[in-house]
Parts: structure tokens; C-alpha cells; sequence
């Protein structure tokens, strides 16, 4: 697998596995996907101020930083902390108090990360030990399963971070192989517990464990890839709505498969019958593989990976769907676009489902010039009654700012479009309504007028 390190790869220790991207402006070269809760902050961590040392290990707000603790948002920034007492290490559980020394919550300490502390639980009589996390696993199954939450999927995400309780804390499912992401020093300390109960609870052949994701370096965590529990089976597969998809869980991206497209990707499906297909950022072929059963004339897919690209050619033959009707392509979008538009093609039906361009709203003007350029290309690319499927998965990108970038974007191209679905990540990746950050995935599908 030979691909160009990006910045932040290059900082990975080089038994890590990288991520395979490529381009100049370095918002392209994000690997997507999930809210990086490390993310929303700046990289510096302020220091903390220490109270006295023998004292009983406890997180101090200042006056008035109760507030979001009170809406049972699980973040504590260090701007919030007035004093740690004691003498806690990263990972322990403290309580957390206002200046009046009344219980607000439990939570994980990290000195090194620019939020101090992640909550476990509000109630003062909650122990966070083994039955703690037990129970809260045990709830985020049930939640999937007893809700028919997930169906037509051997895929699915189990524990959704702190939309699920669990901050810092992913879990995917691929088939009988689990896939842990840990990004948290609460989460970090409580590892091998973890990896038990899910053992236990859902008797995986294999959890395989990816805590390489860069912003764990923001957390002061070392990277980890490798298997936690069992043996990793010779290959992965995941089979959604009857589509079956190749896994690479040690090497392929985030935790090897975009389990959030699901339902999107269904729809898909749905829209493709007799047209001409362009699918961006296609990975390993999920919108294409929907695109071409769905009756697609031709689907051209592109992607800066070639790793990805290879098994999305294999994903294809796996599934006896039409390679005449496909093509694979190897190369940086925001060139391909303007090449395809150089040679005057045109398409019925545009995807373009790029990595994370804004993790943070510091980032956001930066990524909008990013989104409006592919999505501006997009709508000149389109035949008159064309359909653009278009994402984001930055969680420094609201809903409305999304729109409001692709309504500039249709009038530079000089197109009228209107707004057909607006689209999210599927329902295995709950949003806590406490944490609206833990809704980073946007979608719209428009429709290009076919008449002036
Ligand atoms: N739609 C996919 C997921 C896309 S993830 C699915 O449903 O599975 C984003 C993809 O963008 C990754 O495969 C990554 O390799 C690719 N990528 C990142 N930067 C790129 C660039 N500048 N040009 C082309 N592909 C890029």
C-alpha cells in the first residue's frame, strides 16, 4: 500500500499504519470521520492549576462554568477548572464540584487534553467501576437491538461515544469482528475491562483495536493498532441490503468502513436507474456498488487511495455486479473535477462525500472554500434535471452553514437547485441531544432545474 503521508501521518510512528489521502491544500487531506471530541479545541493544552496535593482528588470549576455541566453537556475545558486538588493522574475518575463544593458529576481526568475532564455520570451515588460499564454497554446493544435500530446490515456501530455515554469511546461491528477506537484517557484506563464486557456480551471471534486516529496524540495517548481479543479472521466483510463489502479493520480508514452512509447510501440506490454516475471520494465503492444495482447507465469513481480503490474493484467482482459499467480512478478530486469539466463530461447524478474538512469551527471558513469549490464543479458537471448528492462530515460545519455554502456554490454555477432530502448519518449513530456535536454528518440531495 504505497500513498502519500499527509502532515499528520508523518507524525505517526512509523509501525502505524497511515491513512491514504493526497493534495496540497492540507483540508483535503483529512481522513474522516466520527466527532474528534480532542478535536474542538486548540492543540496546547493549558496547564492546570493544582490545589493542595494531600487533599481528596477533585476537579474545581470557576464561578459560573457549572452552567454546561448543568445542561449535562460531558465536556469540561480547562478554561472551566479553577483548581485540581489532590494529586490525580490522566484516566482517573474525580468528582467534579462548583466553588460552593456541591457534586456536579463524575468524570475522566486529563491533564494533557484541553478538556480536562469527561463525564461518566451525574449521580454522586454512581461507582464507575466494571458493573458501570457494563451497563452502559449493555444499554447501547440493547438500544440497537431492540429497536430494530440497524436493519439489512451485519454492520453496525455498538457504542457511539458520548452520544452513547461512553465518551471517547467507538465500537463497530463487522459481522462476529468488533472494531474498538478509543479516544479518551477515560476510556484508555478502562481498556481492558471494556474489551471484556464486549467480549462477554457480544462474543466477537475478534476485537481488533484502532486507537490511531491522530487526535489521540491531542490527548497525550499513544497510538495502538492491533488485536485486543481473539484472532483477526483472514478477511472482514460486512453485507448491507444484500451488498457484500470487504473490511481491511488494520489498515483501511477510521475503522475500516463508513458504517454512517448506510441509509444514504441506500438511497443511492433508489436514484440511479439509466444515469450516468460520478461518485468523489468513493473509498472502497459503497455509493458506487448502490449506484450500479440500482441500474446506473456507467459509474465513474474516484478516490486519492489507491488501497481503497483496489478493494472497491474487488467489492464489485464480490457482488457479480458490472465492471464494464464501472470505472475506477485514482486521483485528487479537486483536480478530477476540473479535468472532467476541461473535457466537457457531464453526469445525472454526482456524489461527492469528502473527508472532514473542518474539524472545528476555527476551521470553517477554510473548508468552505473547499466545499463550495467541489460542489460548484459538481453543479456544472450535471445535466439539466441532474441530481448532487452532497455531504459533510465536519463537525465544524453546522447544517445551515452546509446549506448556505451550497446555495453560493449553485449560484456561481449559475444553476437552480432545489433541495429534494436533507440526509444524516443512519440511526446506529445516535445523537445525544445534550452533545449536538455528535451531529457531524450532513447531507443534501439536490435537483438541478432542467429549464432556465
Ligand atoms: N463515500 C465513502 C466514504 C468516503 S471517505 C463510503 O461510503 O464508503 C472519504 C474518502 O476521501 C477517503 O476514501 C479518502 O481516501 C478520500 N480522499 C481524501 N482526500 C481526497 C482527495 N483530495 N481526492 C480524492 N479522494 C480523497
Amino acid at each position: 500500500m504505497t500513498s502519500p503521508k499527509t502532515k499528520s501521518q508523518q507524525t505517526r510512528s512509523p509501525s502505524t499504519p497511515h491513512r491514504p489521502s493526497q493534495g496540497n491544500r492540507d483540508f483535503r487531506n483529512r481522513t474522516r470521520r466520527d466527532p474528534k471530541p480532542s478535536e474542538a479545541r486548540e492543540a496546547t493544552p493549558r496547564s492546570v492549576v493544582h490545589g493542595a496535593a494531600n487533599a481528596q482528588p477533585c476537579i474545581i470549576l470557576n464561578e459560573g462554568r457549572e452552567k454546561s455541566l448543568l445542561r449535562r453537556h460531558p465536556w469540561i475545558f480547562s478554561g472551566a477548572v479553577e483548581r485540581v486538588d489532590g494529586a490525580p493522574v490522566s484516566g482517573d475518575t474525580l468528582p467534579v464540584r462548583d466553588t460552593q463544593g456541591k457534586f456536579l458529576a463524575w468524570a475522566a481526568y486529563n491533564p494533557d487534553s484541553q478538556i480536562t475532564a469527561r463525564v461518566w455520570s451525574w449521580r454522586e451515588e454512581q461507582n464507575i467501576d466494571a458493573e458501570f460499564f457494563r451497563s452502559k454497554i449493555s444499554n447501547a446493544l440493547s438500544a440497537r437491538t431492540m429497536s430494530n435500530l440497524v436493519q439489512h446490515s451485519s454492520g453496525m456501530r455498538l457504542i457511539h461515544a458520548e452520544s452513547d455515554g461512553l465518551p471517547g469511546l467507538i465500537v463497530d461491528r463487522y459481522g462476529d469482528v468488533l472494531v474498538v477506537q478509543i479516544g479518551s484517557a477515560g476510556g484508555e484506563r478502562w481498556r481492558d475491562t471494556i474489551a471484556d464486557i464486549l467480549q462477554e456480551l457480544c462474543k466477537p471471534v475478534c476485537i481488533f483495536e484502532r486507537s490511531d486516529s491522530d487526535s489521540r496524540a491531542l490527548e497525550g495517548l499513544e497510538l495502538r493498532c492491533g488485536v485486543l481479543r481473539g484472532t483477526l479472521p483472514d478477511s472482514v466483510e460486512v453485507i448491507e441490503h444484500g451488498l457484500r463489502f470487504n473490511v481491511d479493520v488494520a489498515n483501511g480508514q477510521k475503522t475500516g468502513f463508513y458504517l454512517d452512509q448506510r441509509d444514504n447510501r441506500a438511497l443511492t440506490e433508489t436514484l440511479a436507474a439509466g444515469r450516468d454516475v460520478l461518485n468523489c471520494f468513493c473509498y472502497t465503492g459503497g455509493f458506487s456498488l448502490y449506484a450500479l444495482r440500482g441500474g446506473a447507465t456507467s459509474v465513474l469513481s474516484i478516490d486519492a487511495s489507491g488501497d481503497a480503490l483496489r478493494i472497491a474493484a474487488e467489492n464489485l467482482t464480490l457482488n457479480g455486479l458490472d465492471a464494464a459499467r464501472a470505472e475506477w480512478q485514482e486521483a485528487d478530486v479537486f483536480q478530477a473535477l476540473r479535468k472532467l469539466r476541461d473535457q466537457g463530461r457531464k453526469f445525472d447524478l454526482i456524489i461527492l462525500d469528502p473527508p472532514k474538512f473542518a474539524p472545528t469551527a476555527a476551521f470553517a471558513e477554510k473548508a468552505a472554500r473547499g466545499y463550495k469549490d467541489i460542489n460548484l464543479l459538481g453543479f456544472k458537471l450535471l445535466r439539466p434535471g441532474g441530481l448532487l448528492c452532497t455531504y459533510s462530515c465536519s463537525g465544524g460545519i453546522s447544517e445551515d452553514l452546509f446549506q448556505k455554502i451550497i446555495a453560493g456554490a449553485a449560484l456561481d454555477a449559475d444553476v437552480d437547485a432545489q433541495i429534494v432530502h436533507h440526509l444524516h448519518a443512519s440511526a446506529d449513530h445516535p445523537v445525544l441531544l445534550s452533545f449536538p456535536e455528535g451531529a457531524y454528518l450532513k447531507g443534501l440531495v439536490l435537483r438541478v432545474a432542467d429549464c432556465s
